[in-house]
């Protein structure tokens, strides 16, 4: 299939009318043809007015005929090959390990959402009969249903560039909620993107869709994604990246005379918690997880853990130790564009120039010619220190993190109600450490997203009980997840019928239940 650089608009490709660019091989150093020309404002329009048109007719679908749509985009990715893997590799300097394996997540979560669709509770269908000889009243018959929110913008993230980029998580769970959606490329990997797009082009004509259901709009520079935003077409945004990004977004959809919902996922530090017993255990194995964990994909991953947190004494030492000779063996690598490879850097080079941290190792620097190369970096504080200094929270894009040392569980706690939001926090414990975890917990519920045990928080299985998401700044709006079956919910709103006629009632809330699916009737659940 050939890259054009064009926009994706419904059913045509077009050559977008703003500045040209390219993508970049970070690995390489070097820019990859062809040329892309960013979309400008003929062509946003023109993606949200088709949105808009294909909205009721794309919501109106069958689940049935969402649920095949989701298989043929699947279907069709696989079908792009091996040009997509190295396309992805070009671009972000991942290997093909990885790409593989992302691939197969991404196919996977779009098939996941097509059960989703035929399983039904999704629409949440409730019941509940009139009762016409009430005393002292007689009660209405009332009925809701969940129906898909509008057309849908997504901001692809850059380092997932097929699980949450084009038909990622956002676009999967926005297109079976009947949402139709506008993607904006992210410019680091526009290839790949427009490869994807192409996938889902096809099978939105080959399921005899209306054309908007899906646009691809690529370019660069933050006026696209903002009057994309901004377009009143548009009624809920989906983005992963920056938190300055995140929140730039948040604010012109809050601007618009229309305000609407944001799913921002921007910056998490990921704390794990080294309790007492499981560290005196094994200190010496928590400190080699915590470094593969820590490295995994140069660390690029929103669940990678930033900060470390243990009581001070022999066994941190132990820890410490251990982490910081096996971080010196290790090797910088590829990181996924030379913006984030910058970030990085000046996030590193903050923290080896406060006085309140300390360098305990970092790792084997790459070739100074290439554009990739975050060097592993591991520094430490004192839980003073970290309750004193803001900047020792802040979030540092790669393999760098931060271990603290607090004087008793009351101080640790102290830290973990000091943290902003997070996505993840893990609780490293044997048996012994169940009280210390239970004085945690409570603190820790308000604080994030996924609580782990004995585990590390890097890998996110997409499934039915998964929460990919915490309070601000890890996400925008904590009540929701972006990852698993449950992101459907953030694209739907409920609707309720009062009195309306059978012949007239959506099926999902008809007698009989022509969908076979869960109804809660007068609060019980029946099928
Ligand atoms: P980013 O700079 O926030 O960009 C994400 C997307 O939003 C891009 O399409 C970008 O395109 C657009 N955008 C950014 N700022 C915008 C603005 N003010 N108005 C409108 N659109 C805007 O994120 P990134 O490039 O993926 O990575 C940069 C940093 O994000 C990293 O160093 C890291 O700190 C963080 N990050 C966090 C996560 C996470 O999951 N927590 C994941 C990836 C990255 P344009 O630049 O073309 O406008």
């Amino acid at each position: 299939m050939n890259i054009t650089g064009e926009s994706l608009i419904g059913a045509s490709c077009i050559k977008g009318g703003g500045a040209d660019f390219f993508a970049f091989d970070p690995a390489a150093g070097k820019d990859l043809e062809p040329a892309f020309h960013t979309a400008g404002k003929a062509e946003i329009d023109c993606a949200c007015e088709l949105a808009r048109i294909a909205f009721d007719p794309y919501r109106a679908t069958a689940p049935e005929t969402r649920a095949r749509f989701l298989e043929s985009i699947a279907h069709n990715i696989i079908g792009l090959g091996d040009q997509l893997i190295e396309r992805a590799m070009q671009e972000s300097g991942l290997p093909r390990a990885r790409l593989e394996g992302e691939r197969g997540r991404t196919v996977g979560q779009l098939k996941l959402f097509a059960e989703v669709l035929r399983e039904g509770s999704w629409q949440d269908a409730r019941i509940d009969p009139a009762m016409p000889e009430r005393q002292p009243l007689p009660r209405v018959d009332l009925r809701l249903r969940m129906i898909a929110l509008g057309p849908v913008a997504v901001f692809g993230a850059s380092n997932f560039p097929l699980a949450f980029s084009v038909a990622g998580g956002d676009t999967a769970a926005a297109l079976a909620a009947g949402c139709p959606v506008v993607v904006k490329a992210h410019p680091a990997h526009p290839g790949t993107s427009e490869l994807v797009g192409r996938a889902v082009q096809q099978a939105v004509a080959a399921a005899g869709l209306p054309e908007g259901v899906f646009s691809l709009l690529t370019g660069t520079g933050n006026q696209l994604g903002a009057e994309l935003v901004r377009h009143a077409a548009i009624q809920a945004v989906g983005f992963t990246g920056s938190r300055q990004g995140g929140l730039a977004l948040m604010a012109v959809a809050a601007a618009r005379p229309q305000p609407i919902p944001v799913y921002a996922e921007m910056s998490s530090i990921n704390p794990v918690f080294l309790l007492p017993q499981a560290l005196a255990e094994k200190a010496e194995a928590l400190a080699a997880g915590f470094v593969d964990s820590l490295l995994l994909g140069v660390g690029q991953f929103c669940t990678n853990p930033g900060l470390a947190l243990a009581l001070a004494g022999p066994d941190l030492e132990r820890f410490t130790a251990t982490a910081a000779e096996q971080l010196a063996q290790r090797h910088a690598g590829t990181m996924l564009s030379a913006g984030i490879q910058r970030a990085y850097e000046q996030g590193v080079g903050r923290l080896a120039s406060n006085p309140h941290a300390r360098q305990l190792s970092h790792g084997i620097a790459g070739d100074a010619g290439k554009a990739g190369g975050g060097v592993p970096a591991l520094f430490a504080a004192s839980a003073e220190d970290f309750l004193a200094d803001p900047q020792l929270s802040e979030e540092v894009f790669g393999p760098a993190s931060l271990l603290i040392a607090c004087k008793d569980v009351a101080q640790m706690r102290e830290v973990a109600e000091h943290l902003e939001g997070q996505l993840t926090a893990t609780l490293q414990m044997n048996d012994g450490d169940h009280a210390t975890a239970r004085e945690l917990l409570p603190v820790l519920e308000r604080k994030v997203g996924r609580i782990l045990a004995n585990g590390f928080p890097t890998g996110v299985e997409v499934s039915y009980s998964m929460v990919h998401g915490g309070p601000f700044p890890a996400t925008s709006d904590s009540r929701s997840t972006s990852v698993g079956t449950a992101a459907i919910q953030r694209f739907l709103r409920p609707v309720s019928y009062q009195n309306l006629p059978q012949a007239l009632l959506p099926a999902a809330v008809q007698d009989g239940n022509p969908l076979a699916i869960w109804q809660r009737i007068n609060g019980q659940l029946k099928k």
